[in-house]
This record gives structure tokens, C-alpha cells and sequence, in this order.
């Protein structure tokens, strides 16, 4: 196929940069397709620094595939507690139980079975293939993208489908006459985010593949690579109530499909209710005797909504005695601090708020 850019012409210089200034990275140094898998599922949408802890205690609770097929899908969520997308997890699981059921535990080394998992992409399964298994696999993610786009000076917009299959196969075809594999793949993500930065002007000074890129040629770094524009996200606004009963804490289960579904979090309601609008609704939950703090607003954002909060905390002295059939409290459960941190997988959404209970 004819390529928009001659990727060859880079190879050598972006390899013998990776080699010197790679950062050292614990699923790196043993890059097992298992490490691999988590670490990159992990790293979706989620910085390299917070990744690091949580890949260490996820490793620990689940040294093998197999043990991370066998757990319950409350102890993983609790593990995963604050890094966020909580379907990531889920996918995991899922994809766990059929390695353990189909493949002995052992991920396939085969680019089409590892795609076809739960939760894997092409992305993820050419970062698979390529670094455990040293197969001619691209690994294309937005690091990706932008670091090509500019080098070849294009205005092709980034969010289509077909233009990351192209960059794909052309990719592939320079990996395979080139014999070029993980490296390769974790090179250029590592000069996308270390030195062709996302956000703010790139450090051209300091790349390995300056003499050859059309973007600083024509110092049209800045306008690449084109992703129009997003849509705005849609505002929640919410009024967050943090009961505290006998030094426990009010929680409810949320929906089992939709956002953060099936996950823990304070009762709240619509919009940010004055304190007396808060006053009147405990009272016709029959919750009179409280002492009531303003703990102030908070946000939260999603990749598609941003959750404007205001919090409430209630400390609850009594409860009316004809509420213990109430059917809207009984949905709550009651978790002491303990629990809040070992049991019950809190989003992060919460957490400014969680932090406040001291
Ligand atoms: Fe990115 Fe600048 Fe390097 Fe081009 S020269 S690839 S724009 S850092």
C-alpha cells in the first residue's frame, strides 16, 4: 500500500533512543502477556504514576491467571476502587474465565484470539503480541496517533476508524519487512508521552526523529493532529448526603447497568439543594433528631459528564421507631470506616467526600 510517510526512515534512531530513555516500569522488566494485559488495561485512561501501585496489588492478590478468574466481582471492584471506567475490570474478569476455560489459563499466542477477548482491541492485543510474544503487531493508541500524524504533517482526522486501521497496516508492513515487534510499538508511545507531549507545545529540541518531521518543518506541531471537536459534556448536579448513624455511613448499591454501575455510593439526590430543601426531605423520611454540616462542593468528571456536587453531612442521634420498616431506608446498608476501606468499592467520585469524614 502507499504509505503517506516512510516509517522506516525512523526506526533506527527512535530504537536507539527507546533503549537509552525508557522509563523503567515494573510490567516492563517481566513483560509476561498477563503483566502486559493488566498493566495496559490499567493504563487506558489512567496516568503511568497511578498505574504503578495498583499493578502491584493487583499482581499480589492475582499472581496467575487463573487466580483472577476465580475471584468475586466485589473483591475486584474494591481493588480497583478509584482507578476509574470500573467496566474495564469487569471485561477483565470475563476475559479471565475464558483464558481459564479455553486456553489453559495461558493467553493465546495468536493476535486473533487475544482481539476477540473481552475488553481487548486491536491496541491492546498488538500490544499483546508484540511485547510478549515478539510478534510484527502495531500497538496504535492516541500517543500514537499524534507522534505519527505530525511526523507525516497530516490534517486526516484522528478520531476515524479507517485512518487508524491504515496507520495500522502501514506500520505493520514497515514491523514485519523490518522484523520489528514490542520495541518498536513501545518506543513510539514512549516519545508520544514523554517528548510529543499531548498537551502543550512538544519538546521538538529533544526528539530523537527531529530530522525528519514534517510537523517541525513546517512548525505546524501545534495544529496536529486534528480531532474535531468533542461534544461538550453533559453537568449533573447533585446534592451528596453523607449519613452517619453509631459512627457508620449510609450507603446504597447503584444500578447494575450504567455508569459506575453496581458500585457503592452515598445517597444523593438531583440538583444542590439548599439546606432547607435537605431539611424537609429527611423529615419526610421521618429523620428528625440530626445535627447537619455543609461540607461543601466537589466535582467529578467523566469522559462523557461532569458531576457537580454539594455535600451534606447528617449525623443521625435517632431514628424514628416506625422507620425500621421504612422500605426507602432499608435499602441502605450501614459500613463502619473499616468497611468503607476494605469492603465497599467507593468510586472516586466520592472521594472528596470520603476524605472528609476524617
Ligand atoms: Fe513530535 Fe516535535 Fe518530534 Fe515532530 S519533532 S515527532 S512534533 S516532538
Amino acid at each position: 500500500m502507499k504509505m503517506e510517510y516512510d516509517y522506516r526512515i525512523i526506526t533506527g534512531d527512535l530504537l536507539e533512543w527507546y533503549k537509552t530513555e525508557k522509563r523503567t516500569l515494573p510490567w516492563r522488566s517481566t513483560p509476561l502477556p498477563y503483566y502486559v494485559w493488566i498493566s495496559e488495561i490499567m493504563l487506558q485512561q489512567t496516568r503511568v504514576e497511578a498505574v504503578k501501585d495498583y499493578f502491584a496489588r493487583f499482581t499480589l492478590e492475582y499472581p496467575t491467571i487463573k487466580d483472577l478468574a476465580e475471584t468475586e466481582e466485589n473483591r475486584l471492584m474494591k481493588l480497583w476502587e478509584g482507578l476509574g471506567y470500573y467496566q474495564r475490570a469487569r471485561n477483565l474478569l470475563k476475559a479471565a474465565k475464558i483464558i481459564a476455560a479455553e486456553y489453559g489459563g495461558e493467553i493465546p499466542a495468536d493476535y486473533e484470539k487475544i482481539k476477540s477477548l473481552p475488553g481487548i482491541g486491536s491496541y491492546t492485543a498488538g500490544a499483546i503480541s508484540s511485547i510478549a510474544f515478539g510478534m510484527y503487531e502495531p500497538a496504535v493508541d492516541g500517543n500514537v496517533l499524534r507522534v505519527t500524524k505530525r511526523l507525516a504533517g497530516s490534517y486526516d482526522d484522528i478520531t476515524k476508524q479507517k485512518v487508524k486501521k491504515d496507520l495500522e497496516a502501514a506500520l505493520r508492513e514497515v514491523m514485519t519487512e523490518k522484523k520489528l515487534s514490542g520495541d518498536f510499538n513501545q518506543a513510539l508511545m514512549e516519545l508520544g508521552a514523554m517528548v510529543c507531549i499531548p498537551n502543550g507545545k512538544p519538546l521538538c529540541e529533544k526528539c530523537p526523529v527531529k530530522n525528519h518531521c514534517t510537523a517541525k518543518e513546517k512548525n505546524i506541531q501545534m495544529e496536529l493532529p486534528v480531532k474535531p471537536g468533542k461534544k461538550d459534556r453533559k453537568i449533573e448536579n447533585k446534592t451528596i448526603l453523607i449519613l452517619e448513624y453509631q459512627s457508620r455511613y449510609g450507603l446504597n448499591q447503584r444500578a447494575e447497568k450504567g455508569l459506575l454501575a453496581g458500585l457503592w455510593e452515598y445517597p444523593n439526590l438531583e440538583g444542590k439543594l439548599p439546606i432547607e430543601k435537605v431539611e424537609k426531605i429527611l423529615e419526610e423520611q421521618g429523620i428528625r433528631d440530626y445535627e447537619m454540616e455543609l461540607l461543601g462542593e466537589a466535582r467529578h468528571i467523566f469522559s462523557h459528564i461532569e458531576w457537580h456536587m454539594l455535600g451534606y453531612r447528617i449525623k443521625i442521634q435517632e431514628w424514628e421507631k416506625n422507620l425500621e420498616k421504612d422500605s426507602a431506608r432499608n435499602t441502605l446498608v450501614w459500613a463502619d470506616k473499616h468497611e468503607l476501606e476494605a469492603v465497599y468499592a467507593l468510586p472516586a467520585a466520592f472521594q472528596a467526600y470520603k476524605t472528609k469524614l476524617g
